[in-house]
């Protein structure tokens, strides 16, 4: 019953603006105007996010558990939308190929993927938005870039190998995808090399229209990636599941001032949970402080930190005191 509780919990802390019957108004403290779509349609239908200029969708806001009934969440997935057409796939995680669909992405327009980590909730549904778009008819190459290989984790390259090889693949049939034969486009995997969440930054090559600068971040034993995102004056910052950041992207980011950062919102720490692989809400809220972004947007949303979610406000209020958005599928953000 996450949309109810949500609007009470907002009632509470802003005392305007939830509909308690749809509880579809996205979590936000604050003063700031309501720039961000604040009414998205579920189930199938369009994206809005606007025909002109720079936005950031969420595809997918949820992690790596399948709950929530009518109102679930997909596994972590955004899309770069620049004059309405889809430029980057940042993670797609379970669920995010539907949520691609309801969006109205296209891989015909992708400058490239990039990917955050390996876990299942952000690359799941990768597969089968590739193989989607081979029946687009996609010529030039697609750039698919991700973290590099730890023990238990493959690394990019040969994540995709794995899937797709011809010889030994899961998904053989799609192995044209692997050396650009069979109407398929090449995809060009690339590996980023994490150094155990401490290494440099990489400056993904992808656009003239915008920059993207990958960092390596901490995520447990996980070789993991946070991307940096600049477009004229704005900018976003997607931190991914991480417990913290390098020293080298807090140092880069120290002056940037992000249009917005998104955080990945896990209590960590409850019994039965991993410890150590997510910033805890009192961490966020450091971090938020530490970057000042004019918006600080919670996604990565599950049932653990939603039900306690005003506590988790409370937490990050005690750095932070911008607006905070809470992310649902297909919510849109304006740069
Ligand atoms: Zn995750
Ligand atoms: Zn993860």
């Amino acid at each position: 019953m996450r949309g109810p509780l949500m609007a009470l919990v907002l009632i509470a802390l802003v005392g305007c603006g939830a509909d308690e019957s749809t509880g579809e108004t996205p979590g936000k403290t604050g003063a700031s105007s309501n720039v961000f779509n604040s009414s998205v349609p579920r189930g199938g239908q369009l994206r809005d996010c606007p025909t002109e200029g720079a936005a950031l969708q969420v595809l997918g806001s949820g992690g790596p558990i399948a709950e929530g009934g009518a109102a679930a969440r997909a596994g972590t997935s955004y899309l770069l939308w620049i004059d309405g057409e889809a430029r980057l796939l940042i993670d797609a995680g379970s669920g995010s190929f539907l949520r691609f669909a309801q969006a109205g992405g296209s891989i015909a327009t992708l400058d490239a993927v990039v990917l955050t980590h390996l876990h299942a909730d952000h690359a799941g549904d990768l597969i089968d938005i590739l193989n989607s778009g081979g029946f687009e008819g996609r010529t030039q190459a697609l750039p698919v870039i991700g973290p590099d290989a730890a023990p238990r984790f493959p690394g990019t390259r040969e994540f995709l190998a794995r899937l797709m090889s011809k010889e030994e693949g899961a998904f053989a049939y799609n192995g044209g995808f692997l050396d650009g034969t069979e109407n398929k486009p090449l995809i060009e995997a690339r590996d980023i090399a994490t150094g155990e969440g401490a290494g440099d930054p990489a400056g993904l090559d992808v656009s003239n229209d915008y920059s993207v600068m990958a960092h390596p971040v901490h995520h447990g034993p996980v070789p993991s990636l946070g991307f940096a995102i600049e477009i004229g004056d704005k900018s976003v910052v997607i931190t991914g599941d991480q417990s913290f950041l390098s020293e080298r992207f807090l140092a880069d980011l120290s002056d940037s001032a992000p249009t917005i950062l998104f955080a990945h919102h896990v209590i960590n720490g409850e019994e039965g949970q991993p410890r150590g692989l997510h910033r805890t809400p009192e961490q966020i809220g450091e971090l938020a402080s530490a970057l000042a972004p004019e918006n600080l947007v919670l996604t990565h949303n599950m049932q653990r930190s939603l039900k306690r979610l005003e506590e988790g406000l409370t937490a990050i209020a005690k750095h932070y005191d911008g607006p905070v958005w809470i992310a649902d599928d297909l919510h849109c953000y304006a740069l």
